[in-house]
C-alpha cells in the first residue's frame, strides 16, 4: 500500500507560499490554495501543504542552501541522494489547515 503524501509545512510569502521539499530539500514555490502538489523538482513526488502561520526557520533555508549543491552534483555524477532534512518538530500549523492566513 503506498503511504498517504506528507503534510509539509507551507510558509507564507506575500501571494505564495514556500515548501521545504521533504523529497529533494530544496524550496519550491506553490500557490496558497490549500492541499495536494507534485513537486517543482527531478524527484516529482507529491506532497500536501499545511498552512502555517510563521515565515520559514532559516534552519531550513541554510538546509536548502546545502541540498541545492548536493542535488546538483548528485545529477552531475548520478548515484544515490538522500536530502538533509532538519528536524520539523516544533512547528506550528494554522489551526484552520483550510487557508493561508496573511500577516
Ligand atoms: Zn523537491
Amino acid at each position: 500500500m503506498t503511504p498517504p503524501p506528507p503534510l509539509v509545512p507551507a510558509y507564507i510569502v506575500r501571494e505564495h507560499v514556500e515548501v521545504f521539499c521533504p523529497w529533494c530539500g530544496t524550496i519550491h514555490i506553490h500557490g496558497t490554495a490549500p492541499g495536494g502538489r507534485t513537486s517543482h523538482c527531478l524527484i516529482g513526488r507529491e506532497y500536501t501543504l499545511a498552512p502555517t502561520l510563521a515565515p520559514m526557520p532559516e534552519e531550513l533555508r541554510r538546509a536548502a542552501a546545502t541540498n541545492r549543491r548536493r542535488l546538483s552534483n548528485y545529477l552531475d555524477r548520478g548515484g544515490e541522494y538522500t536530502p538533509i532534512l532538519p528536524d520539523l518538530d516544533g512547528i506550528q500549523y494554522d489551526a484552520n489547515d483550510g487557508g493561508v492566513q496573511h500577516a
